[in-house]
């Protein structure tokens, strides 16, 4: 698509980061450029407008961006899913493994109506381990989790069949082999 188009010289490639090997896509150049932003935000509410839903879940901290901006472009609210210890009530919480080492997501359960139908956002879908937290998350709190967006896809890396093995179908704007 155009959005997609407009989306991909924006994302600024690192090298070694967090660690040697990895090329790290930086999405802080899109955030920081006006048309980049808009043609991201309109981009991910062309792919959301198949997959109608009640609230749009976003997983801190690059989820929230993009899932608010969708949020206030598709017309409907925005939960976030938080690292530990940030939300003043009480959590439900989802632990998952990364390639070093463990996090954890958590969320205010009283947020999310019984059957509600979330789309979950985030930037990059890589693992799919984070992803596939947040999804779970949404579940334990009554939330019905079919359909999730990023910006990014990283196709060799095995997100996109963790999600679906989860009954959760993922949709990006862009890939990076
Ligand atoms: P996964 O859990 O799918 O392996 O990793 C995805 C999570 O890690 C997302 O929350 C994403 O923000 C972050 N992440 C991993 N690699 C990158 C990257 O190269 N660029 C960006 N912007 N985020 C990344």
């Amino acid at each position: 698509t155009s959005a997609a188009d407009a989306v991909r010289p924006l994302i600024r490639t690192i090298p070694d980061f967090p660690k040697p090997g990895i090329q790290f896509r930086d999405i802080t150049t899109l955030l920081a450029d006006a048309y980049g932003l808009r043609a991201a935000t309109h981009g991910l509410a062309e792919l959301a407008a198949c997959h109608p839903c009640d609230v749009i879940a976003g997983i801190e901290a690059r989820g929230f961006i993009f899932g608010s901006a969708l949020a206030v472009e598709v017309g409907c609210g925005f939960v976030p899913l938080r690292k530990p210890g940030k939300l003043p009530v009480d959590t439900i919480g989802e632990d998952y493994q990364l390639e070093y080492g463990e996090a954890r997501l958590e969320l205010d359960p009283t947020l999310i109506v019984d059957g509600a139908r979330v789309l979950l956002v985030d930037d990059l879908l890589a693992t799919g381990g984070t992803a596939v937290a947040g999804a779970r998350l949404l579940r334990r709190a009554g939330a019905v989790v079919e359909q999730a967006l990023f910006v990014i896809d990283l196709p060799d890396l095995p997100g996109r069949g963790a999600l679906s093995a989860e009954g959760v179908e993922a949709h990006a704007l862009i890939a990076f082999e």
